[in-house]
C-alpha cells in the first residue's frame, strides 16, 4: 500500500528544514517531494515548519529551537525508538 512512497516519514521530517531552506540537493529533494506527495502527514507537518518561523518571530527573536525535527519525529512516531 506505501510501496510507492520512496522514503520514509522519519527521513522525509528530517529533511524537512533543508528543504525549505533548499540546501537539501537535487536526489534527496525528489526523494522527499516525492514522499510529501504521497503523505498527508508529512505535508502537515511541512505546513506547521513553513508557519512555525513567521509564528515565532510574532512572539520572540528567539531561532528555531534545536531538536524541533526530533520532537516532531516523536510526536508522529510515538513510542519509536531512534534507530540509524
Ligand atoms: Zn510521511
Amino acid at each position: 500500500m506505501s510501496a510507492a512512497i520512496p522514503s520514509t516519514c522519519r527521513a522525509t521530517v528530517g529533511a524537512m528544514t533543508e528543504l525549505l531552506e533548499r540546501t537539501l540537493g537535487s536526489g534527496p529533494e525528489a526523494l522527499a517531494r516525492a514522499h510529501l506527495a504521497a503523505c498527508p502527514r508529512c505535508r502537515e507537518v511541512l505546513d506547521a515548519l513553513r508557519l512555525l518561523p513567521s509564528t515565532l518571530a510574532e512572539l520572540t527573536d528567539a531561532p528555531e529551537p534545536a531538536g524541533l525535527s526530533a520532537r516532531i519525529l516523536a510526536a508522529i512516531e510515538p513510542g519509536s525508538p531512534t534507530r540509524g
